[in-house]
């Protein structure tokens, strides 16, 4: 029995956290920079037209 990966519509981001607007995308980096001191910077997702948080190092 073959294991299909592709019978389901997948994002390459659908394990990422995914905000509805840019400000919350920036809050909630703001939040991760305070709680963790990572630095992160929101970006307009391509796939999903969400936004999503990526680290800037
Ligand atoms: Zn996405």
């Amino acid at each position: 029995m073959l294991i299909t990966m592709d019978s389901t519509p997948k994002t390459p981001c659908q394990d990422k956290l995914a905000f509805d607007t840019k400000k919350q995308a920036d809050v909630a980096g703001l939040v991760a920079e305070l709680q963790h001191n990572a630095k992160l910077k929101s970006y307009r997702c391509t796939y999903c037209s969400l936004w999503h948080l990526a680290s800037s190092n």
